[in-house]
């Protein structure tokens, strides 16, 4: 992206204080970081395993884990044994609910092999039980330095403090909207519950929070506020997306007006996976909004032309399809064989009309022929032509090209 460019986004608020969790840093200066959650059982070591192992192999940096029971609790330091057997050292996340305390307190090995702890106030317990149950969580957070996520969820908003709310709401002059009083409550909850954390001894740079929901709108709204009203480093996602396409374009049009803004540190994408859709999904997906809006880069994305009349043949799409999921694929070797590999821009073009103009402003482009053109799929690399490719074998030289130019131009210095 351009200096003009990004000077001028407005990079008003990122958090002041970084967290750090494992080897990762959430806040401050530190890109902004890229998480995602198992839907396994936790309490199948194996199963889970494969799948954080997954999830971080394309790019996760903080994996979360459901733990909601005593054989979870116990299959959580097993899951990270195995997991830095197989030198995935991706921070493990245990979200709790309701059990936390009783979990944490059951199985110290869980508690110390948790890179953080989410807890959602509220569903940490109900009553007076509440308050001692959150203060139990952040006395194991002390005792093994681990930071805390505060999340609040519309969905589980702690409903005395939203019933205590709407009184207070009926005894103004001009009452607020509920709508209003929700998004206060959810705000008021996650932040209180933070100055009590930190009443019982947290500092600031061990807590993040979240206030999720479900509508666009309503995320924007508190998020704006909640960043207005403190510095603590601030997950953002909009829960519950969706599936496919729905969930993809809410999250995005949410996120990317927040994170435009300065507003979030780090984020997860809550796809629903199609049924046998990998959960890898929701990675790519985060990393592609926060790679499009120019705030980070995590592999070569392809540039390709939607396709028209102009076109006769699937080709182009099949091209644009095998040229990005190759780089995906080999985007984990190249990370460590090539510095800024992931800045590569690639373009794969239907036509004349926009082929050529496209494919000089990538690093490497393909305009290939449309109909009635000739046979032929000229090359431009770095903006000139360098190549006319024909025949049967197009995708593959096409392919060859683009591994020999990231050889050539991403080399580590040591290695050339
Ligand atoms: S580049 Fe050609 S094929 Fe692609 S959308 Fe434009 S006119 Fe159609």
């Amino acid at each position: 992206m351009s200096e003009n460019l990004l000077a001028a986004r407005p990079m008003s608020r990122r958090s002041s204080v970084a967290v750090r969790i494992g080897a990762i840093r959430v806040g401050d200066a530190a890109p902004v970081v890229v998480q995602s959650m198992t839907n396994t059982d936790t309490a199948d070591v194996i199963g889970t395993t494969k799948q954080v192992a997954e999830l971080a192999r394309v790019g996760s940096e903080l994996v979360r884990l459901t733990v909601n029971t005593a054989e979870a609790a116990a299959a959580v330091p097993k899951i990270r044994e195995r997991l830095d057997m197989m030198g995935v050292s991706v921070p493990l996340i245990g979200d709790f609910h309701y059990n936390g305390h009783q979990l944490l307190s059951a199985e110290p090995a869980c508690a110390e092999a948790l890179a953080k702890y989410r807890i959602n106030p509220g569903n940490v317990g109900f009553g007076r039980k509440r308050d001692t149950q959150f203060s139990t969580i952040i006395e194991f957070a002390l005792k093994y330095k681990k930071p805390v996520r505060i999340g609040a969820n519309w969905g589980s908003l702690d409903q005395d403090l939203l019933a205590r709310m709407m009184d207070e709401n009926h005894l103004r002059t001009e009452p607020w909207d509920a709508g209003r009083v929700m998004r206060e409550a959810l705000i008021r909850s996650a932040l209180d519950s933070a100055a009590r954390a930190e009443e019982l001894g947290m500092q600031r740079d061990q807590i993040i929070l979240s206030c999720k929901v479900s509508g666009v709108q309503e995320l924007i709204a508190v998020y704006r506020d909640l960043a207005a009203r403190c510095d603590y480093a601030l997950h953002l996602g909009l829960t519950e997306a969706g599936m496919g396409s729905k969930g993809i374009v809410a999250s995005s049009a949410a996120l990317a007006v927040l994170l435009q803004e300065g507003i979030g540190d780090t984020i997860r994408i809550s796809l629903t996976p199609e049924p046998n859709e990998s959960r890898t999904r929701e990675v790519i997906v985060a990393q592609e909004l926060l790679q499009t809006i120019g705030l980070r880069a995590f592999t070569p994305l392809v540039t390709a032309c939607p396709g028209c009349g102009r076109t006769t043949s699937v080709f182009f799409q099949e091209l644009a399809q095998s040229i990005q999921s190759h780089v995906r694929e080999k985007m984990p070797e190249w990370r460590l064989q090539y510095d800024g590999v992931e800045n590569l821009t690639l373009a794969v073009m239907g036509c004349i009309v926009n082929g050529p103009g496209e494919s000089k402003h990538a690093n490497i482009g393909i305009s290939l022929p449309g109909t009635g053109e000739a046979p032929a799929a000229p090359v431009f690399i770095d903006g000139v032509k360098a190549m006319t490719l024909r025949g049967e074998h197009i995708a593959q030289e096409f392919v060859g090209v683009v591994e020999d130019y990231i050889a050539r131009k991403f080399a580590r210095a040591s290695a050339s």
